[in-house]
């Protein structure tokens, strides 16, 4: 079956959701306009989606804000609410099929690792922080025998999301869980190429009790829906994962209008570290290849900084290598692919023009570089290794968000940890070593969110997960990104004799 085929099939068992989900149910933007939703898998249209602006926001934004000034969620008993969200991970895990064939037509990772990680990674965290509603207490201070302090946390009240298309419902499952968890009521803005699982999940959520008003999705181009949501007066707190450059803008968007609370996590060049005395080469090199070419490369955390000690380097490179050019791009839908298509063209052309310059700055190419699979009219980019980078090109420094890994060597481990924070991002970095002192070492000098030692990307729900310097502020997962959804609030209450 030819991809188009198999585009075709799975296009008939899913639910394409087009409209703006505000108030409980779907329509178009006011403007009437739409926005092409393309899958990159064959490059073929799937559908018109609502290409909502500043009205439509107003208009998400009043309905959350009336579903949380009437407190139909917000004033739930915890276990209530407990119950909603337990139930909405049910409804994650009832329509998981669907949801992952729409995560993969969507945006062209693989059906394996959509079915195998990303929704019920979803389903997880919605759980997770279901189950922290009614465990989680507030405190008393220390007061004096005629006082007491008590410290609260309350929800902040509408919160906008504006999130990316890597990971597109897993990132703003990171969001809208912990948001929904505290009482908030949210507007989401999906990225403009991947808007369908948000968009089918909003529903999802009320079919399992969750209140009108309360989860408001708007697709729409970020200039428009997304500036327009980050800079509403009626917008308590903005919460984003994306670039830094569009991080940046969002702060001012907050500080333009009402200082709303903002978080965000936003990019990386993430470096991982060989030393030659590296207790598993073998399982060193799967992690340098996979933490690279897992979705493609349109992973935050990437190690896409590959730092081996000299003395090894040559022979660790072709192990990698050998593993680069085993991973053949294929089809997203086909159950045995394990690498697909990038988001889109304008991505693929983008991740094309980075191959370019490594070469024209004088790095070696080792295997990949090229289109792949052009016939199918989809945009795939074959494993990329480049080998002689120095820390100062380009490939070094930018975020490719693509399937390449620029390979820097090194003498010794003071020249690693240099090299490994010298970039403007900070949110993971990792170091394989056998030695105890060395591994310690290099997790308190490495300058990151994530420091791995002996894996990639070990992470849970349980975890916090962001960044240091540009890679942005706040977390994501655990309780502490609880408190990005909250104000602490202190209650003095004097005794009275
Ligand atoms: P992006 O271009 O920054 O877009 C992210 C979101 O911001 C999208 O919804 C986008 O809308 C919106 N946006 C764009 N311009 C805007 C504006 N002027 N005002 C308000 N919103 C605006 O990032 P991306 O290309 O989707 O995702 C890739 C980036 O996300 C990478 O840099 C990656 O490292 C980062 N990321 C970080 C994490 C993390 O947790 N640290 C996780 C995943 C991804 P449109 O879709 O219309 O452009
Ligand atoms: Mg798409």
């Amino acid at each position: 079956m030819s991809f188009s085929d198999n585009v075709a099939r799975a296009r008939e068992r899913v639910a394409i959701r087009t409209g703006a989900f505000i108030n409980g149910a779907f329509r178009p933007a006011i403007s009437g306009a739409t926005m092409p939703c393309v899958t990159p898998i064959d490059g073929s249209e799937l559908a018109q989606i609502s290409a909502c602006d500043e009205n439509d926001i107003d208009d998400a934004v009043a309905a959350a804000r009336a579903s949380f000034e009437a407190g139909h969620w917000r004033k739930l008993a915890p276990r209530q609410k407990r119950d909603v969200m337990l139930r909405f991970a049910q409804k994650i895990e009832d329509n998981a099929e669907e949801l992952a064939l729409l995560e993969t037509l969507d945006m062209g990772k693989p059906l394996s690792h959509t079915k195998a990680a990303d929704i019920p990674l979803v389903a997880q965290a919605i759980r997770y922080y279901a189950e922290a509603i009614d465990k989680v207490n507030d405190e008393l201070g220390p007061s004096p025998e005629n006082a007491v302090s008590m410290i609260v946390r309350e929800p902040m009240g509408v919160v906008g999301a504006v999130v990316p298309w890597n990971f597109p419902l897993l990132m703003a499952s990171w969001k809208f869980a912990p948001a929904l968890a505290t009482g908030n009521s949210l507007v989401v803005k999906p990225a403009e190429q991947a808007s369908l699982t948000m968009l089918r999940t909003a529903e999802l959520a009320l079919e399992a009790g969750l209140p009108e008003g309360v989860l408001n999705v708007v697709p729409g181009l970020g200039e428009k829906a997304g500036k327009a949501l980050a800079l509403h007066m009626d917008v308590d707190a903005i919460v984003f994962t994306g670039s830094t450059a569009v991080g940046k803008l969002i702060m001012g968007y907050a500080a333009q209008s009402n200082l709303k609370r903002v978080a965000l996590e936003c990019g990386g060049k993430s470096p991982q570290i060989v030393m030659e005395d590296c207790p598993d080469f073998d399982a060193a090199a799967q992690a340098a290849a996979w933490a690279v070419f897992y979705d493609q490369g349109q992973v935050c955390t990437a190690g896409t900084r590959l730092l081996v000690q000299n003395s090894i380097k040559k022979d660790f490179l072709e192990k990698v290598a050998a593993i680069a050019k085993d991973l053949k791009p294929g089809d997203p839908l086909d159950p045995e692919t394990a690498f697909g298509a990038l988001v889109d063209e304008t991505q693929m052309n983008s991740v094309l023009s980075y191959i370019n310059k490594g070469e024209a700055e004088g790095a070696k190419l080792v295997c990949g570089g090229e289109r792949a699979l052009g016939q199918s009219g989809g945009f795939y980019v074959a494993p990329t290794i480049f080998d002689g980078v120095d820390n100062t090109m380009t490939i070094a420094r930018e975020e490719i968000f693509g399937p390449v890994i620029s390979a820097i060597g090194f003498d010794d481990f003071d020249e690693a940890m240099r090299i490994g924070n010298d970039t403007i991002y900070g949110l993971a970095a990792g170091i394989w070593t056998a030695d105890i002192d060395k591994a310690h070492r290099a997790a308190r000098t490495l300058r990151a969110g994530n420091v791995w030692v002996n894996c990639w990307d070990g992470s849970d729900i349980t975890t916090p997960f962001g960044g240091f310097k540009q890679s942005g502020f706040g977390r994501d997962r655990s309780l502490h990104a609880l408190d990005k959804y909250t104000e602490l609030k202190t209650i003095w209450i004097e005794l009275r004799k």
